[in-house]
């Protein structure tokens, strides 16, 4: 349930109302939005009459029931778009925010470099995961804080913020320290204490989409974090596992435009993932905006053919250059999808 309260609505109008959810055994977060301030309900069983309750109260306008298992995340709940906003940079709203860099910071020359690339060519955002999601045990599996220490270093070289991933509850707190965004991987899409030990750092938060997840159940994660009280929630279609073996991945595109209409949060696409062949990824990335994408994931390494992870999708430098050429133009005739009456 929704709580939408009235313009005039005071300090004391919104405790009270919170305190009669509380009696209710029941949770209510305060929201305010760019038109409306509202309260919404999370708990298991909201009793009956309580709506009609709480219309009667004072500063409340109207209640409205949201039946979908998400809440916060619902387009329902929040009509407008969300906009995360790291620094000046604002993704989500129709925006084409590109984020772009290396699977994995293996050195100092070579985080440096494809920063430098990567930022001259118009990236927003650096990536580079310095703790990594191995299939086996025995791959390269990340600097850990040197790499940490190393993204931290291309930010202050090219002035571009930086999103990692952290891959358990006890690296939160340290990869919070360094970086602008926290990247939930999508193996870890479920891992519901990681997603609440991240989302209560209060740095924005992207969570891609597990292999064998639904939408809602990718949309039930992010209302993980939001209900940490959390509000800079990215979403990330990354691909999911099908019958197709002739990519990596399957790059799910109707979830991007699903999850735009669904939510209000900003969904980025990640080609890389989506595809796994670098010669698939400028057609992915294009058709990402094309469908309402907020943004896009790209993997970018110097020399693909030496990379410790994910060389075999990765851009060079110079096809990194070329996209983003075409990414300008397509996100310069992008306007919001027309409403069909
Ligand atoms: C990555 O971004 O390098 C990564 C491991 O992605 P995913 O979690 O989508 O596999
Ligand atoms: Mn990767």
């Amino acid at each position: 349930m929704v709580i939408v309260m009235k313009a005039t609505a005071d300090a004391a109008d919104r405790a009270a109302v919170l305190e009669r959810l509380v009696e209710c055994d029941l949770k209510g977060h305060p929201w305010e939005g760019e038109e409306r301030a509202v309260i919404a309900v999370v708990g298991a069983k909201i009793p009956e009459g309580l709506s009609e309750q709480v219309e009667s109260m004072s500063g409340v306008h109207s209640t409205l029931r949201i039946t979908r298992p998400y809440k916060l995340a619902a387009r329902e709940f929040q009509p407008d778009d969300t906009i995360v906003r790291v620094g000046k940079l604002e993704i989500g709203g129709g925006s084409a925010v590109i984020m772009a860099g290396p699977c994995s910071v293996e050195s100092e020359a070579q985080i440096l470099s494809t920063a430098h690339a990567v930022a001259a060519a118009g990236a927003h955002i650096l990536r580079g995961g310095a703790f990594k999601p191995r299939t086996s045990p025995y791959a390269f599996r990340g600097l850990g804080e040197e790499g940490l220490k190393l993204l931290a270093l291309a930010r202050e070289e090219t002035g571009l913020p930086f999103i990692t991933e952290a891959l358990n509850t006890r690296d939160v707190e340290l990869v919070a320290r360094y970086t602008d965004i926290i990247q939930i991987g999508a193996r870890n899409m479920q891992n519901f204490a990681l997603l609440e030990e991240a989302g209560r750092t209060g740095k924005p938060i992207m969570v891609k989409r597990g292999p064998s997840a639904t939408i809602e159940e990718w949309l039930l994660a992010a209302e993980y974090v939001l209900a940490t009280g959390n509000r800079d929630v990215i979403l990330c279609e990354r691909g999911i596992r099908t019958y197709e073996t002739a990519t990596r991945n399957t790059l799910d595109l109707n979830a991007v435009a699903v999850a735009k209409r669904r939510s209000h949060l900003p969904v980025i696409v990640d080609p890389s993932h989506g595809t796994g062949k670098w010669y698939l990824v400028q057609p992915l990335a294009l058709a990402g905006l094309a469908v309402g994408g907020d943004g896009l994931m790209i993997e970018v390494h110097h020399d693909p053919d030496r990379a410790h992870s994910d060389g075999p999708q990765s851009l060079n430098h110079e096809n990194f250059a070329r996209l983003m050429t075409q990414v300008r133009a397509i996100s310069n005739t992008r306007e919001k999808p027309v409403e069909l009456v």
